[in-house]
């Protein structure tokens, strides 16, 4: 039976990783735990006059680089557990683009499609009120994630100046542009991976333009990949998904028409000019590029040996379980790993926090060539890792983002 728990999967990876880099035991047993969690329950009035309560997390993982930094999920299964892997992640997704900022996660178990817009605002100003004490621009940072939002930020940024009786809009970021928020921050995520799809074609010496795509999931991530994989790329978007199912066109399909349609109908199916396609079968199709972008486990041993992409970048989180990942290095399918491949939107967010912090903003070109600059850094750095050690670029990740964490431990004389 795989192991389900997501902090223990995220010790294990560590657990690799530091065998490789054949980590002290103190530094090792320092990155395996979170160095600060709060747990909090908190009351929150509904709209019929009741009283509700509801519990909250935030979890500070490695502070050692910098300010943390991670987003706050509002999710019925939320739980400690994930909220601590998800913060160990970030903090090696924040030092695999080499960020000045360490990692951390939040979040509150409930199911925000139950509660009223007022509802929503009331529970966002007393989760700042519970945690407030442990934010700040230069100790912790939190963004949006699952089913939290920009107006949600703007809730919570306004509930933390109005407590600390200053204004602060760098304590959280994916803020509304007209409070603080940057330009670019949309696409940052879809925009990310296809500068690191690019840097990955020519270190295989692939030329992508006309060459077929193809995207499971059609959400923010999804949609811009589509987009920009056209745009950037020269990418010919064969098939895209979404959790109704597929459409596909080996002739291609028009991405911006694909979104408008799906914004219209708030579905793909029907497309004019495409034929239905399942998920599973997108995963398999013959295609250069290869999209995740929806959700965890995706990728398995049960279809694994059928992938016939090239390169995957996966802008989704965990698509791939450790089964296939070794399936597709075996296979010579080049996968560009979830932390490396989707790091654009935490590099926006911290260029956000940058013009916050001077009030003063940037224009959209100069955002994406800061972001092209950090995410073209941070492939080169894996890449040179994987030929190095002869891993696959996933652990070769991990070695890049963990060595510089444990470095900046030992540098602060922690260990
Ligand atoms: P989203 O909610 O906007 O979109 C998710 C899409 O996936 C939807 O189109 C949904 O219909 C589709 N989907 C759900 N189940 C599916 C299934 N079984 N098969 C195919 N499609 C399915 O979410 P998003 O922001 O685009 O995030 C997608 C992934 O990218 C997540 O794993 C998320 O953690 C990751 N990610 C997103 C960002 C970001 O900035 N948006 C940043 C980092 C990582």
């Amino acid at each position: 039976m795989p192991e389900l728990n997501p902090f223990k999967i995220a010790q294990k990876q560590l657990d690799t990783a530091a065998a490789t880099l054949g980590l002290d035991e103190p530094t090792h047993q320092l990155l395996r735990w979170p160095q600060r969690e709060l747990q909090v329950t908190f009351p929150v009035r509904m709209d019929d006059g009741s009283v509700r309560i509801f519990h909250g997390y935030r979890v500070h993982y490695n502070g050692a680089r910098g300010p943390t930094k991670g987003g706050l999920r509002w999710h019925p299964d939320e739980t400690i557990d994930t909220v601590r892997a998800l913060s160990a992640w970030m903090t090696w997704k924040t030092a695999v683009v080499d960020l000045p900022l360490g990692g951390a996660k939040g979040g509150v178990t409930c199911n925000p499609k139950e509660l009223s817009t007022a509802e929503k605002e009331r529970l966002a100003r007393a989760y700042i009120r519970a945690v407030g004490r442990f934010l700040s621009e230069t100790q912790d940072v939190p963004a949006p994630d699952v089913y939290t939002t920009p107006e949600i930020m703007a809730w919570m940024m306004d509930e933390y100046e109005t407590i600390i009786g200053q204004h602060s809009p760098g304590v959280i970021t994916g803020k509304p542009i007209p409070l603080g928020g940057s330009a670019g921050r949309g696409d940052a995520t879809a925009r990310g991976g296809i500068y690191v799809t690019r840097e990955a074609a020519k270190k295989l010496g692939l030329d992508l333009k006309g060459k077929a795509t193809a995207i499971q999931g059609f959400g923010n991530a999804g949609q811009h990949a589509a987009l920009l994989g056209s745009e950037i790329l020269g990418l010919k978007v064969v098939a895209v998904s979404d959790s109704q199912g597929g459409v596909y066109n080996a002739k291609g399909l028009d991405p911006k028409a694909l979104v408008d349609y799906k914004q219209k109908t708030g579905s793909l199916s029907g497309f004019p000019g495409a034929e239905n396609i399942s998920n599973e079968k997108l995963l398999e199709l013959d295609v250069m590029v290869l999209f995740p972008a929806a959700l965890e486990n995706m990728i398995t041993d049960k279809n694994a040996e059928r992938i016939k992409a090239k390169i995957v970048c996966e802008l989704a989180n965990g698509p791939t379980t450790p089964e296939a990942d070794a399936v597709l290095y075996k296979n010579k399918v080049f996968v560009i790993p979830d932390f490396l491949a989707n790091a654009g939107g935490v590099t926006v967010s911290y260029f956000e926090q940058v013009q916050n912090a001077y009030n003063y903003y940037w224009n959209l070109e100069l955002v994406y060539s800061r972001l092209d600059e950090k995410m073209t850094k941070g492939f080169h750095d894996v890449y040179t890792m994987h030929e190095r050690h002869s891993v696959n670029m996933r652990e070769a990740a991990y070695l890049v983002s963990v060595s510089r964490v444990a470095e900046a431990c030992k540098l602060r004389g922690w260990v």
